[in-house]
């Protein structure tokens, strides 16, 4: 059996990222991954995310972000969000906000890279992969976690970090309170006839919400969040008929698309824990919640999770971590951040699928009242900085 200060379960973006901050700390950190081990990043660009100024610092502060090719990052130095009218909409500039960029898009598969080179030189963390959990017994001393392959461990504190359909959780008895959108993202990245400018773009469409994020080589990545129905349509049209498609509902705004990466699709749901802790177990990431990708937060969030307990943890060393106050401090502090986010991104989701009659014209009314008030808009900008 291995005795340690802390088991991850999850090696993802955000399982990955607590381990090394929890290293940092000072904890001995076992990062059990039921995957392989990540692969470099392939020459086309997989899925992208748009990481906000907090996840970039975060990241920075413990070695990752140095670690990522500078030419394969896109900074987005501006946002266009369009309604379902022509002419509704909302503009943020990075240089109204003062910053030098709103966010920064970059690979998810560099990232994964980059976190599990950066784990590989700690000292502090034993990584595991192919790792698979079977059990899990949590008393008053510690965590116990046995693997199918016999071994097993004991912690002062599990993190949960295993996605949306978090076994830790499960195992726990945590329920999830949420709801199935019936929609699927489908993700896609092309080549663009015209510059983007660095400019993130966004449609609320009756067909779904529709976005063109910037990536370095004048290419575009895709997220187009669409009812069951429309994303089958998108997801068996060849590619010539995808880039029509595409370039219809952006109003050709890039000029001609071609296809670099083919579609994939995802499913959308909301869920939220109904707890992020429990005996001496925290919930970060996609297990504690995981959020419609229309504002490209869901990653920004779990990294926000990651600073907030590793912040906590660090306050006092001395303090075992697993402790119920530590935990609850944790908790607590996650509260209001969470639940403007799902209320922010639920909300949207509504608003802009809603057939009832009125809410079309007060919806884009409402895009043109933010754009006319500079306080409005500077909310949102600070939002999207976090
Ligand atoms: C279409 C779409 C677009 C998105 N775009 C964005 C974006 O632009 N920006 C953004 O911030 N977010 C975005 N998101 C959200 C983002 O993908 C998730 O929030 C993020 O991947 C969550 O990271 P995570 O590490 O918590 O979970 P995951 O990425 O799900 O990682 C969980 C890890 O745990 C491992 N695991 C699972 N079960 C076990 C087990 N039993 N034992 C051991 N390991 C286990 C898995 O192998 C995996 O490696 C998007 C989501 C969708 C669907």
């Amino acid at each position: 059996m291995t005795d340690t200060d802390v088991v991850v379960i999850g090696a993802g973006l955000v399982g990955a990222a607590f381990a090394l901050a929890a290293s940092r700390i000072g904890f001995r950190v076992d990062l059990l991954s039921n995957a392989g081990p990540p692969m470099p990043p392939g020459p086309n660009p997989g899925r992208v995310y748009a990481l906000s100024q907090g996840s970039r610092a975060l990241l920075q502060s413990i070695g990752v972000w140095q670690r990522l090719d500078p030419a394969r990052i896109q900074a987005v130095v501006g946002m266009r969000v369009s309604g379902d009218r022509p002419g509704a909409g909302i503009d943020l500039d990075a240089l109204d906000g003062g910053v030098e960029a709103l966010a920064w898009i970059v690979e998810s598969d560099a990232v994964a890279w980059a976190l599990a080179e950066q784990v590989a030189t700690d000292d502090g963390i034993t990584c595991r992969c192919r790792a698979h959990p079977v059990s899990l017994r949590i008393d008053a001393g510690a965590a116990h976690v046995a693997l199918a392959d016999g071994s097993s461990y004991r912690a002062a504190l599990l993190v949960g970090a295993d996605g949306r359909d978090s076994w830790v959780r499960t195992e726990v008895g945590i329920r999830v309170r949420g709801r199935n959108y019936a929609h699927q993202g489908v993700v896609a990245n092309f080549t663009a006839e015209r510059a983007h400018g660095g400019i993130a773009r966004q449609w609320f469409r009756t067909d779904g919400v529709l976005a063109l994020l910037p990536m370095p080589s004048k290419q575009v990545s895709m997220v187009w969040s669409a009812p069951d129905a429309v994303a089958a349509d998108l997801m068996a049209l060849d590619d010539g008929a995808l880039c029509e498609r595409v370039m219809g509902a952006t109003g050709d705004c890039l000029g001609t698309l071609r296809l670099v990466t083919p579609p994939s699709c995802l499913p959308i749901t909301l869920g939220h824990a109904r707890q992020l802790v429990g005996p001496r177990l925290a919930l970060v990431g996609d297990a504690a919640h995981n959020l419609h990708p229309l504002a490209g937060q869901g990653v920004n969030l779990g990294l926000r999770d990651v600073g907030a307990l590793c912040r906590i943890l660090g306050a006092d060393v001395r303090r075992e971590p697993g402790a119920v106050s530590v935990l609850r401090r944790y908790q607590r502090s996650r509260r209001e951040d969470v639940a403007t986010m799902i209320a922010l991104t639920d909300g949207l989701q509504r608003l802009f699928s809603s057939r009832l009659p009125g809410i079309a014209w007060a919806r884009n009314r409402g895009l043109d009242l933010v754009s006319r008030l500079p306080h409005l808009k500077g909310l949102l900008l600070q939002h999207a900085l976090r």
